[in-house]
């Protein structure tokens, strides 16, 4: 029932309009445009002014043919660099870019399956309640569109992301995320002609994190440092460094010791380093910001949506694991604003490079499991 073709070309019409995080609005009225044109009911929310962005989250309504409870599907609109200016071309049942860009199925393939599905459940008028979809921005920068959305437009309790790799895995559990801002406060000196009287951030920082453990800290626990920053020239001991890390965990107390851990080796460090000049005491300072990116998500092997999904899956005689991932997704915002929500792979690989593709078959078989979720949806 699922028009094959009609969701190929719609996934590679809307990967043809540039949508960076926060310039989504391009694709954004395409949508409300070709949603409205079969009967839906399109608004955005005023996500747009938190993130700085030129369009807001575009919601969708389609009144339901029964009165079933309602369902809820939300992907993102937005994409990563490089993504401008996208070439998508299909051969061998698979989508690519000409290879100097990503693809952007990450979350057009998602997208697309959302309208494919609502179009299938017309034309075939199969009986389905409310569907009620969320278009996000600036997913790929933070989750900001979900974590800006007006929930309140939302009355479905249950549904589906579309927004992970293979439709093989349904996944459950996305951890927390922290992030940590650490500036070490240095005094700077000339280096040739007076070193001894500063104090190296790029020391201190280097110290604090030659003593942290990072990488894989345990199954569910993870922690990086990614950004370091600072210096002017060789000639100066470095005054100021600026280094941002993150961990991630399953488990909030595993998170908070380990963003414990990362701060008490920057203050032990900051410690370490100390000089006297002019008969003056100064020491290396170190300020510490942490900013909770999201919160864990754990939807339950049990859970409604997890067993709706299990038997529209073997329904079809397919086969899904349910997975717990490392990453976050809307899904995480969605689940904590109330509604339950998993994720579902679309057939998307290679995410974030410009080696992305999209595998047909896959995408395919995602928006059949999509179609008969919501048909069971309105049989329970
Ligand atoms: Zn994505």
């Amino acid at each position: 029932m699922i028009n094959q073709d009609r969701l190929t070309e719609y996934t590679m019409d809307l990967i043809r309009i540039d949508s960076p995080s926060k310039q989504e609005k391009e694709v954004a009225m395409k949508l409300k445009h070709d949603m409205e044109k079969i009967g839906a009911d399109c608004s955005f929310d005023n996500a747009d002014k938190k993130v700085n962005g030129n369009i807001g989250n575009l919601t969708v309504k389609i009144r339901g043919n029964t009165d079933a409870p309602p369902f809820f599907f939300s992907s993102h609109m937005d994409t990563v660099s490089p993504g401008i200016g996208i070439k998508p071309h299909v051969k061998d049942g698979i989508m690519r870019s000409d290879g100097t860009t990503i693809l952007g199925s990450d979350d057009k393939s998602g997208v697309a399956i959302i309208v494919e599905v609502i179009k299938s459940l017309q034309e075939n008028n199969i009986p389905h309640g409310d569907i009620e979809v969320a278009f996000t921005i600036c997913e790929e920068i933070g989750l900001l569109g979900a974590k800006y959305y007006d929930v309140n437009q939302i009355s479905a309790k249950h549904g589906i992301v579309l927004d992970s790799s293979t439709p093989d895995r349904l996944v459950l559990r996305c951890p927390s995320a922290e992030d940590l801002y650490f500036t070490v406060q240095g005094v700077e000196a000339h280096a040739g002609l007076c070193p001894e009287d500063g104090i190296s951030a790029i020391k201190v920082a280097s110290d604090a994190i030659s003593a942290m453990t990072f990488g894989r800290i345990d199954h569910e626990t993870t922690s990086n440092i990614g950004i370091i920053k600072g210096g002017v020239a060789t000639n100066i001991v470095t005054g100021k460094v600026e280094v941002v890390g993150e961990v991630r965990s399953h488990d909030e107390q595993k998170l908070n010791a380990q963003v414990y851990h990362m701060k008490e080796c920057f203050l032990n460090a900051a410690k370490k380093h100390k000089i006297v000049l002019n008969g003056q005491q100064l020491e290396a300072k170190v300020d510490v910001e942490t900013q909770r990116a999201y919160d864990r998500m754990d939807v339950g092997d049990e859970s409604f949506i997890t067993k709706l999904v299990l038997q529209a899956v073997d329904n079809l005689g397919h086969k899904v694991k349910l997975y717990t991932t490392g990453g976050g997704c809307d899904a995480n915002y969605f689940n904590k604003f109330g509604i339950s929500c998993a994720n579902l792979g679309t057939g998307m690989y290679e995410l974030h490079t410009v080696n992305e593709y999209l595998v047909l078959e896959e995408q395919q078989r995602c928006a059949k499991i999509m179609l008969e979720t919501v048909r069971l949806n309105a049989e329970n």
